[in-house]
């Protein structure tokens, strides 16, 4: 039985293709894209979060960073400094005091950047919701991309969350060309 060129290739689903661009791959095909699309799919299997946290969900986020959870299979590698870091995970409670700084960060941060923010305290002040000294979401200060709920999210949840902004980043490429934003 002859085998056909598409046969004889390995059945590999790319991440962040369409049905129908995998099996254009698997037929040997070649695929064109916008350069926004290609640059969307390389940011979003390379992002690198900023190490920083602020209570107890912060632990979460170390141990889902830690080589069970293994974050740096899909490209997420933690940078010590803002202006190398392109997604602010804010993972705890943000305090009035500390939401200027926090700005701050953010804006130290290199284009494009993203925000998660992991946790009910990060989302909406969390058990500390009638607190003076409590920000009521961090979304008051910066710009929030993907919300992950729970006190603390457990480490399958933040992953969850960042596969959810990898496929953001990439579907606002698309979008982009859609439109012609
Ligand atoms: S959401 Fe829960 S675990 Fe996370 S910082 Fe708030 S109190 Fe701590």
């Amino acid at each position: 039985m002859e085998l056909t060129r598409a046969a004889q290739l390995p059945v590999i689903e790319y991440e962040g293709l369409t049905p129908e661009e995998n099996a254009e791959l698997r037929r040997g095909g070649v695929l064109l894209h916008s350069l926004e699309q290609v640059k969307a799919w390389a940011r979003s299997n390379s992002l690198w979060p900023l190490t920083f946290g602020l209570a107890c969900c912060a632990i979460e986020m170390m141990g889902t960073g830690a080589s069970h959870y293994d974050l740096d299979r899909f490209g997420i590698i933690f940078r010590a400094s803002p202006r190398q870091a392109d997604v602010m995970i804010v993972a705890g409670t943000v305090t009035k005091k500390m939401a200027p700084l926090l700005r701050r960060l953010y804006e130290q941060m290199a284009e494009p950047k993203w925000v998660v923010s992991m946790g009910v305290c990060a989302t909406a002040g969390g058990p500390y919701v009638r607190s003076y000294s409590v920000l009521k979401g961090v979304d008051q200060v910066v710009p929030v991309d993907v919300y992950i709920p729970g006190c603390p999210p457990s480490p399958p949840a933040l992953i969850y969350g960042l596969n959810l902004l990898q496929e953001k980043i990439r579907r606002q490429a698309r979008s982009r060309q859609v439109t012609g934003a």
